[in-house]
């Protein structure tokens, strides 16, 4: 079914009894081709641009629960390209570029928002990494102003100027940066994905792996064996859990991140404003209610729930920079366990194990990265070559040196 403005006046005029399914619910083949694991954000993206730009439609999406459940569900909705490093870049730049065309492309609406991202900076020497930062992104196409204390003032005068324990000296504005509304993605690619001929399989937990004589014949399932010439892992924060199945450890660790949602305000903040001097960022969600969050929890954990530390870590960053910010109501909170790597990138490469791919490590960043790595991981597995834009992301890099470290610290993937 096409959606159209046609469509939504005829359903309105007749009473919305010709609305169908987004998506089938299949029981699942003996055999796929393809057989992705995990319906989030990334997984489903995979699968629509295997669909889309190769024609390879024999295959299953394997959730265990439900599409959307997991964090493309869970994060804060942002996204930028706002990198420094050659290694990620043109890869964010080839993201933000997608999303701006995504609705049109997949015909759902995403409330795709760029309404411009602003790192405020606190010191001069933070001035002097933004502005190095700016550069990278200009050079990468994506754009960056660099702003004086005044320029923020003229943008948000309502953030804390005058007795500041951190004085706001200005900030990096990204303005092609934004928000999407992050259960529709994972709904437009399902449905997109669906359209030719993806089975979407929900409810359906992947158990174990097939590999005999080093190659993987298929997985697993709660719904019994899977046969697949590919396997594609692509589980975020159960990366770890799953990969080990198939008897690999991978450089990554599993934290909660939090995020919050206050009651409905009148609109106050109409971009994206991240604190430089400690863990908090926000935006207004079309609802009227500040959606911000902060740090990760410090320790590993699998548990998709948060915890009152990091909520009071994260609102003293908030009360810091937005004093008025006391007199609001939380009304929601929840977690999502992310797959933190060693240096804060990620992975979209071949295993060891024939057959068996690999896409994880996003940390607390993957939402904004999921057209590109969705395209990126559908061209590896189509061709067995990485895409230009993500040939660092290896899983070898460790090994010989090639860490793409945005933040520079080091193997302490709690920092990133
Ligand atoms: C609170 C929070 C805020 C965030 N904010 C942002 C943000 O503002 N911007 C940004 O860019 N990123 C953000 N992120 C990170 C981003 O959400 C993730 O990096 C990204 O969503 C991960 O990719 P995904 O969508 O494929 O993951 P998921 O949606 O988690 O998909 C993985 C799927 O695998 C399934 N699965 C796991 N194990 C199995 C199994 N054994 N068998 C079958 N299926 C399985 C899970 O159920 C899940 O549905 C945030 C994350 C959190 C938690």
């Amino acid at each position: 079914m096409r959606y159209s403005g046609l469509k939504v006046i005829k359903e309105a005029l007749t009473g919305h009894k010709g609305w169908r399914p987004t998506w089938r619910n299949p029981e699942p083949k003996a055999r796929y081709d393809v057989v992705i694991i995990g319906g989030g954000g990334h997984g489903l993206a995979t699968a629509y641009y295997l669909a889309k730009n190769h024609g390879i439609t024999n295959i299953a999406v394997v959730e265990k629960g439900w599409i959307g459940g997991g964090n493309v569900g869970r994060n804060t909705t942002i996204v930028r390209s706002n990198y420094l490093l050659d290694g990620n870049g043109p890869f964010y730049e080839m993201s933000l570029k997608l999303w701006e065309g995504l609705e049109q492309d997949f015909n759902y609406n995403a409330m795709v928002s760029q309404r411009g991202i602003l790192n405020l900076v606190h010191s001069d020497a933070q001035r002097d990494a933004a502005r190095r930062r700016g550069n990278a992104m200009i050079l990468n196409g994506s754009g960056a102003e660099l702003l004086d204390a005044k320029g923020v003032r003229a943008m948000y005068p309502f953030l804390n100027f005058d007795s500041a324990r951190f004085p706001i000296k200005g900030g990096l504005l990204h303005r092609r940066g934004g928000t999407v509304r992050h259960d529709a993605v994972a709904w437009g690619y399902a449905r997109g994905a669906d359209l030719r001929g993806v089975d979407i399989i929900q409810n359906c937990e992947v158990t174990g792996f097939r590999i005999e004589n080093g190659k993987c014949l298929g997985v697993e399932t709660s719904k019994g064996f899977i046969g697949a010439s590919k396997v594609a892992s692509c589980v975020a924060g159960s990366s770890s859990r799953v990969m080990e199945k198939a008897g690999m450890r991978l450089p990554i660790e599993s934290h909660v991140l939090q995020a919050f949602v206050t009651e409905g305000l009148k609109p106050v903040l109409d971009g994206v404003i991240t604190f430089g001097a400690g863990h908090f960022y926000c935006s207004q969600s079309d609802k009227g209610g500040l959606v911000f969050g902060g740090d990760l929890d410090g320790y590993n954990s699998y548990a998709q729930r948060g915890n009152l530390p990091v909520f009071e870590d994260v609102v003293e960053g908030g009360m810091a920079l937005i004093p008025a910010l006391g007199r609001v109501r939380v009304l929601r909170s929840w977690g999502g366990i992310v797959d933190m790597s060693m240096d804060g990138s990620p992975f979209i490469d071949k295993t060891h194990i024939d057959g068996l791919y690999f896409n994880g490590g996003w940390c607390y960043g993957g939402f904004k990265a999921t057209p590109a790595s969705g395209w990126c991981y559908a061209h590896l597995l189509a061709t067995g070559q990485p895409h230009d834009v993500a040939t660092d992301f290896r899983l070898d890099r460790f090994r010989h040196g090639g860490m793409i470290d945005e933040k520079g610290q080091g193997a302490q993937p709690n920092l990133h």
